[in-house]
């Protein structure tokens, strides 16, 4: 287990690439991420598998992507114009604007009557120790009064058509399931599918958070990979309803899921939503938490979201959503098993899982231990020499040949124990370097051997390997998943 902070992992991300802080040059936007070189990589690499694992390997799923702007009529029937909302004061002098049951556990500033009217910041909760007051002003300014609570829709608002006029408004998306189940129909008459199957989606949404953090962790854009699986409530599946059963094995396919690709299962664990936890539409819900730097929290949801959704979204929309059972001779409303994950928690939690400081011969080395799926750059090609034309253009000759299957990175930028250090700390597994061997020396009338050596990112073991053998050992590596121990006892060791 790894136990990084949270500012170390913003700053390597800043540093190499991978997250920005949105409009950093304009002091930034609040709680918005620009994911960068890397970050973008690594980002493209968890939804490609999660897609590839969840829709492309399974016999019950197909995909969709609808579209951001939705009906407004949607947002009606899903509940979010009237329930997706916090409580929240304003404060009359310095127009901030609170969540109401964080306005009393904040710090507050207080200008004290017992000392000359003197500013003190104390802390949330706790009363003035000069002249024993609480606060009862806004806890920023400590002069303006705070309103009463009010209901403070999460959905941001927009306008739809060339006049900003009540008619036109509309919302961007706080989630993409709605996209899913006003589809419902659509997918069930163009696929001809049965129950049960699910339709999955990676999109963006929107929420106005008014206390967004933790990095990437609760942002205002951020996007969503949810899957909808539709099941007949009146089947049984291991001596119980399937809903409840296929609900079960969503939950263990999602857990090992985040593990196969490199999470601590210590680091992740269920939680289960009792009373008020449970939403109104929900038969039960579970989530997947990890262990974050500020403690467990939610990774992902998966939800047992009944008939709720189809049965809304027909009565509003006065079509029917239903699928004709031939056996029962039925129409039946399917109940929904809903697994719920973020790309960008998910991202995070591969981070804080990866991240490693070790000592090598008296150094400390950042190492990004990423499962080789996830890896942002799969191999790095680095000359040894790049004074010598010949070893330069061989490493770019092997850039380009095996970009094709890997992406695969030259740098000839710094010493190769610097550039083996830079690999390390953005999660390279392989890199292969060219040197004087490989390509001979003319000069001196020795002839190229045309191997290359290759060093594993975890081992640090390096073995020499004919170039063209090259593209076989990388397929073993990167594609079929032989463990380096299994090739690298192929080929000589190459000193270190
Ligand atoms: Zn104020
Ligand atoms: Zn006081």
């Amino acid at each position: 287990m790894s136990a990084v902070s949270m500012d170390v992992i913003v700053s390597l991300c800043k540093r190499r690439g991978f997250v920005f802080q949105s409009s950093e040059i304009y002091g930034g936007t609040g709680s918005c991420w620009d994911y960068g070189p890397l970050g973008v990589e690594l980002r493209n690499n968890i939804k490609r598998i999660w897609w590839r694992d969840f829709v492309h390997q399974r016999d019950d799923m197909v995909g969709l992507d609808a579209s951001i702007l939705m009906h407004p009529t949607v947002w009606k029937a899903s509940g979010h114009v009237d329930n997706f909302t916090d409580p929240m004061v304003d404060c009359r002098e310095c127009k901030r604007r609170f969540r109401a049951d964080q306005a009393g556990t904040m710090d507050w500033t207080h200008y004290c009557p017992a000392t000359k009217g003197n500013k003190f910041t104390i802390k949330g909760g706790e009363p003035c120790k000069h002249c024993g007051a609480r606060r009862t002003l806004c806890p920023e300014c400590g002069k303006g009064e705070l309103t009463a609570p009010r209901q403070f829709n999460l959905m941001f608002k927009t306008f739809m058509g060339p006049v900003e006029e009540d008619a036109a408004l509309t919302y961007l998306r706080p989630e993409t399931a709605q996209g899913i189940f006003v589809n419902f129909d659509n997918v069930l008459q163009a696929t001809r599918r049965k129950l049960p199957f699910g339709i999955a989606q990676i999109g963006k949404a929107f929420r106005n958070e008014i206390t967004p953090g933790n990095f990437i962790f609760r942002s205002r854009e951020f996007e969503q990979m949810e899957i909808e699986f539709f099941v007949n409530p009146h089947d049984r599946l291991e001596g119980r309803p399937a809903d409840e059963a296929w609900h079960d094995r969503w939950i263990a396919d999602c857990q090992s899921w985040f593990t196969r690709y490199g999470l601590d299962p210590a680091n992740v664990k269920l939680h289960e939503h009792l009373g008020d936890e449970l939403a109104h539409y929900s038969k039960r819900t579970v989530d997947l938490l990890y262990r974050f730097p500020m403690g467990w929290n939610e990774l992902m949801g998966i939800a047992n979201r009944t008939d709720f959704d189809l049965k809304q979204h027909a009565k509003f929309s006065g079509k029917s959503l239903t699928w004709f059972d031939e056996e029962r001779k039925e129409h039946v409303v399917p109940f929904v098993i809903e697994p719920s994950a973020g790309v960008d928690r998910a991202l995070l939690a591969f981070l804080l899982d990866a991240y490693r400081e070790e000592e090598v011969r008296g150094d400390k080395r950042v190492v990004l231990r990423f499962h080789s799926e996830l890896a942002p750059i799969k191999i790095a090609v680095l000359p040894l020499l790049k004074k010598r034309p010949e070893i330069v253009a061989a490493g770019h000759d092997l850039r380009h040949r095996l970009t094709r299957r890997w992406l695969t990175l030259y740098d000839d930028t710094a010493a190769i124990g610097r550039l083996y250090r830079r690999q390390d700390e953005v999660g390279t597994p392989y890199c292969v370097t060219v040197d004087v061997k490989t390509v001979g020396d003319p000069e001196k009338g020795e002839a190229g051997d045309g191997k290359v050596t290759i060093r594993e990112r975890d081992t640090m073991q390096q073995i020499r390997v004919p170039i063209a053998e090259l593209e076989h050992v990388f397929g073993r590596l990167l594609d079929a998943g032989t463990p380096w121990s299994e090739v690298a006892a192929g080929y000589p060791r190459a000193e270190g």
